[in-house]
């Protein structure tokens, strides 16, 4: 009999549904059918396969309220923040793929040269399940865009949203141009491995380095958005008051189950005894509990295993003899409440990994140097932010990050690429530059004969 894949609301462990996992037999099928489909797609002008996408879209559009529910009860996150991030997807789908088309329009070197942008082929695109929606579509929807079919593995924890919305767009795109393969780690190790062009993945930075590795026997193409654990500094001159708002919502976004929430915080010593006090303050006010619950802004943590690791990084943090000022490791089942904590070492867990879950760690520093230092003392380099005055252009430009914020989180304006540095990707999505990684670049000369 085949393995069903479940899926249980994190807040209470209701099993909501399950899927069949796929098995390498299907697998096989499906990325054979994909090249049969992918002839067809390519051959289809830019702007037509634009047009399909953007109607494909538009057909989401009823569904968003059901999409949105869906996804509070898979993955936990409160109603607003789901609908916010279906209706990012959906509304937010014409935008991505006229930005694509443009991106992938050939250019004219003059002299009878072009630079092309062909599709590669079959696009694997393996995807997290902390934005279930929206980290699949900025990889999935490209790739298309660029003349690619795709295989599409949803996270574990989310097969059900993945399901519904992959169900949803394929009652208007071609058979076989996106499908969806069903399963964990194995199933993502087999769609790697397979014969695929290009590998797109968003998730840890282990299974981006597992990832590299089988991908390299055959140089297959690489988009890798991985794990963070981002810095924030705050400065002598900082606004407090604006830096405890940042760190405090940025910690605690998502339930701190965000790629690019702030992890570790380096606050200048003449102002920590402020800044610490006005965090706690803001992070009391904080309610941890269920989607459906009213003013809910921390919802559970994804599973057991990451509850776990949560617990012991402050546990570790705790023993080493950082200073609990709210929260803590005794903690109730499935959720964090609001944590705050300090006086951390360069030794600690929560300083060297990325914890995810609701913690505001600070470390109070004796200077500019010292807080750039530990900033920096990171294989990751997804975001990094500092708040300060004068010298906050300076410090930010020693940041080892792909996305910098000033007096302001990291990521950009709507058009700009979403990009790690170090060992937080490899490749990136979004922008023009982004979208181009989707395709082969090549260049055609010719003269007259
Ligand atoms: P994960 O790496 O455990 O899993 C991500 C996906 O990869 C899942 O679909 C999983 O089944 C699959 N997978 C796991 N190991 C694999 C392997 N060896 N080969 C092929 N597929 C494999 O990550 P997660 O727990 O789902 O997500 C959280 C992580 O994702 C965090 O590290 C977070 O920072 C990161 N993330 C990064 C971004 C970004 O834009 N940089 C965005 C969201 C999440």
């Amino acid at each position: 009999m085949s393995k069903r894949l479940a899926s249980y609301d994190p807040s209470n462990g209701e099993l909501l549904g399950d899927v069949q996992v796929t098995t390498k037999e299907r697998l096989s099928v499906m990325v054979a059918q994909a090249h049969v489909a992918a002839a067809n797609w390519r051959n289809l002008d830019a702007v037509v396969r634009g047009t399909i996408l953007e109607m494909a879209y538009v057909c989401l559009e009823p569904h968003v309220k059901e999409l949105a529910e869906l996804l509070s009860r898979e993955m936990g996150k409160d109603l607003h923040r789901a609908t916010g991030e279906v209706g990012n997807v959906v509304y937010g789908g014409a935008y991505i793929a006229r930005g694509a088309i443009e991106a992938l329009r050939a250019r004219d070197l003059g002299g009878g040269s072009l630079v092309e942008y062909a599709p590669l082929g079959v696009v694997a695109v393996i995807s997290p399940w902390n934005y279930p929606l929206a980290m699949a579509n900025n990889l999935i929807l490209p790739a298309l865009v660029a003349g690619n079919t795709v295989i599409f593995k949803p996270s574990e924890e989310t097969p059900l949203i993945a399901e519904r919305f992959i169900e949803c767009l394929n009652k208007v795109l071609p058979e076989h141009v996106l499908q969806v393969v069903y399963g964990d780690s194995e199933q993502g190790k087999a769609l790697v491995e397979s014969n695929v062009q290009l590998i797109a993945f968003t998730g840890s930075q282990a299974a981006g380095k597992d990832i590299m590795a089988r991908a390299s026997g055959q140089l297959k193409r690489l988009v890798m958005e991985l794990g963070g654990n981002d810095p924030m500094i705050v400065l002598q001159d900082a606004n407090i008051e604006a830096a405890a708002r940042f760190a405090v919502a940025s910690s605690f976004e998502n339930a701190g189950q965000m790629c690019t929430s702030t992890e570790r915080i380096y606050v200048d010593h003449r102002i920590a005894g402020r800044f610490e006090k006005r965090v706690v303050e803001l992070a009391t006010e904080y309610k941890v509990g269920p989607w459906d619950m009213a003013d809910v802004n921390i919802g559970p943590i994804i599973n057991a295993d990451q509850h776990s690791k949560i617990i012991e990084h402050i546990l570790d943090a705790e023993t080493k003899g950082a200073r609990v000022l709210l929260g803590g490791s005794q903690q109730p089942e499935r959720y964090i409440k609001p944590t705050v904590i300090c006086d951390m070492t360069p030794t600690m867990r929560m300083e060297q990994e990325e914890t995810f879950g609701p913690v505001v760690s600070i470390s109070r520093v004796t200077s500019i140097t010292e807080a750039i230092a530990r900033a920096n003392n990171s294989s990751y380099g997804l975001g990094a932010v500092v708040f300060g005055g004068t010298e906050a252009e300076a410090v930010a430009a020693q940041l080892e990050a792909g996305m910098i914020g000033i007096n302001q989180g990291p990521g950009g304006a709507g058009d700009a690429p979403w990009v790690g540095a170090k060992q937080s990707g490899f490749g990136f999505h979004g922008s023009p530059d982004g979208h181009r990684q989707f395709a082969q670049v090549r260049v055609v000369s010719r003269q007259t004969n």
